[in-house]
């Protein structure tokens, strides 16, 4: 249902699909503004579950319990990119799915999401489509080396990936990664990664966050700063970037945009490497280093309600607390200036994201 609605009431229920800490934290942020939340997640153990007024244990392709999640809220959105077509299709019968689930059927697919952005004029890597050990060939041989190859589908912090850098077997290489439909991009000598979270309201409305700068540890996000350390221009046309695809969407909700800063000589240039359909693990700042965080945009987009205007409160450090680095919390807790989130997990594993910190530091022009 994508009829243009009335803002919801203070006291309406909004739907979440997926239980991680991305819930928690959309969750938490819709309680602060007055709404319930009822969170679907077949996972028992779910952070979200713990903060929630209702819960759903169940797979996401059990229709007779998503019917009854449908019944009991005014609006249904989701935490995660991979909700399942059908589920999606289900439930917006029922209710207003927002972001809309045709966004999800683009950034589902890593081929798709790639043409969709280049498409609107916005630079990415040179990819190729492979979908066969043939067709790798092929493509090697059109893209050149080094280049990374990657499942179409269902990749996520460096899944379902594989970097080719001297040559190789092909038919090796393209089931390694399960036979599936592959797509091989140019490795891009990248300066910095930065990402920018940005929001859209149902009426239109788009805000961004400052630029972020982003560091990964074994393909996982480990830091996130703000200010990113780019040029007015590159943080004004990555900004820009965001604000196209979500007005080329005509996204409802919060949004990340994952780009390369790449050098040529004196002059920059932004490659888009990815679009994440929901609020984003490098926004995780805003709760502490912003007027209104991510979360919040997120569910006053889906509620109907206008966004606000964010301010940065400084120059902002955040900290992904993985695995065993969730031992060291004391010492985290002891810092001034510094904020501690805990997801509530209790099986700790390598690179499982347990929590992180945040620290403001300096004012917001240092
Ligand atoms: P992704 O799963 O596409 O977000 O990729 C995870 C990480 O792998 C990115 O944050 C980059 O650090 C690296 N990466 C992915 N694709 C490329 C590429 N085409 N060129 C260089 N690095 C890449």
């Amino acid at each position: 249902m994508t009829v243009q609605r009335e803002p919801l009431g203070s006291d309406a229920t909004i739907g979440i699909l997926g239980g991680g800490q991305l819930g928690r934290m959309l969750a938490l942020a819709a309680a602060r503004l007055g709404f319930k939340c009822h969170v679907l997640c077949p996972d028992p153990h779910s952070p979200a579950f713990d903060v929630v007024r209702r819960v759903t244990e169940a797979d996401y392709a059990d229709m007779a319990a998503l019917d009854r999640f449908a019944n009991d809220v005014d609006v249904v959105t989701y935490e995660f990119e991979n909700v399942p077509a059908e589920t999606a299709t289900f439930l917006s019968a029922r209710k207003p799915v927002l972001p809309d689930p045709k966004v999800l059927a683009t950034t589902q697919d890593r081929l798709i999401e790639k043409e969709f952005v280049q498409g609107l004029g916005i630079g990415t890597a040179n990819f190729a489509a492979v979908d066969s050990p043939q067709g790798l060939t092929a493509a090697l041989d059109r893209i050149g080396e080094p280049a990374v190859l990657k499942t179409r589908r269902f990749g996520y912090d460096g899944k379902g990936q594989t970097m080719i850098r001297n040559g190789g077997d092909p038919v090796a290489l393209f089931n390694d990664l399960g036979g599936q439909a592959q797509i091989l991009e140019a490795f891009v000598p990248f300066e910095r990664e930065i990402s920018v979270v940005a929001a859209r309201s149902a009426q239109g409305q788009i805000e961004s966050f400052d630029v972020i700068e982003n560091t990964h540890q074994d393909h996982i996000l480990k830091t996130s700063r703000v200010p990113a350390a780019v040029t007015p221009a590159v943080a004004s046309e990555a900004r820009r970037i965001a604000a196209a695809i979500a007005e080329a969407f005509g996204y409802v909700g919060a949004l990340a945009v994952e780009m390369f800063v790449v050098r040529d000589g004196a002059s920059y240039g932004l490659l888009v490497n990815e679009i994440a359909p929901r609020v984003h693990n490098s926004g995780h700042w805003t709760l502490d280093g912003a007027s209104v965080s991510q979360f919040e945009q997120h569910i006053r987009a889906v509620a109907g309600w206008p966004l606000a205007r964010p301010v940065r409160r400084g120059r902002i450090e955040m900290t992904n607390l993985l695995g065993d680095d969730v031992n060291e919390v004391s010492r985290w807790l002891e810092l001034p200036d510094t904020a501690v989130h805990l997801y509530g997990k209790t099986a700790v594993r390598p690179g499982r994201k347990m929590g992180h910190v945040t620290r403001v530091l300096g004012d917001a022009a240092s």
